[in-house]
């Protein structure tokens, strides 16, 4: 099957390659890998609990794009979960790794004030400055 080259952006390597049941050799294992956008996607949206339009900025995708990468994702670690593989983190050369700030910035279109707000926290509904709800997220490329 061919690979489609993959140039996304991802903001780190996983700290972990493998995790695999214990007591079988890997050698006697089928293996799956995770390719980093997938498990960039999963850290976005699963662990960091990003909206999915926020991860796919943050990946530098389309919601569809994103889309798809996710369900890609679950299935193989759904796979390797019930039926017990090897499941192997990519180190593809392909992807783009930026180094992330922690937070995100928004700014409010009434009174131009921007703050920034952790990821972890929901995006926020109203400018804490002056309240209007005309809010969008400020672009740091
Ligand atoms: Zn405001």
């Amino acid at each position: 099957m061919p690979r489609r080259r993959r140039c996304r952006r991802v903001a780190s390597q996983p700290r972990f390659t493998y995790f695999k049941p214990i007591g079988i050799r890997a050698m006697d294992l089928e293996e799956v890998e995770l390719g980093m956008d997938e498990f960039e996607a999963i850290r976005l949206k699963d662990y960091l609990g990003l909206e999915q339009n926020e991860a796919a900025f943050e990946m530098g995708v389309s919601q569809p794009t994103f889309h798809r990468i996710i369900d890609e994702a679950h299935r193989k670690v759904a796979k390797a979960l019930i039926d017990g593989l090897l499941l192997r983190m990519s180190r593809e050369d392909q992807v783009v790794i930026v180094e992330k700030e922690s937070y995100r910035i928004f700014e409010c279109f009434d009174c131009e004030s921007r703050w920034s707000v952790d990821y972890g926290i929901p995006k926020p509904m109203k400018c804490p400055n002056c309240g209007s709800t005309l809010l969008a997220r400020v672009k740091e490329d």
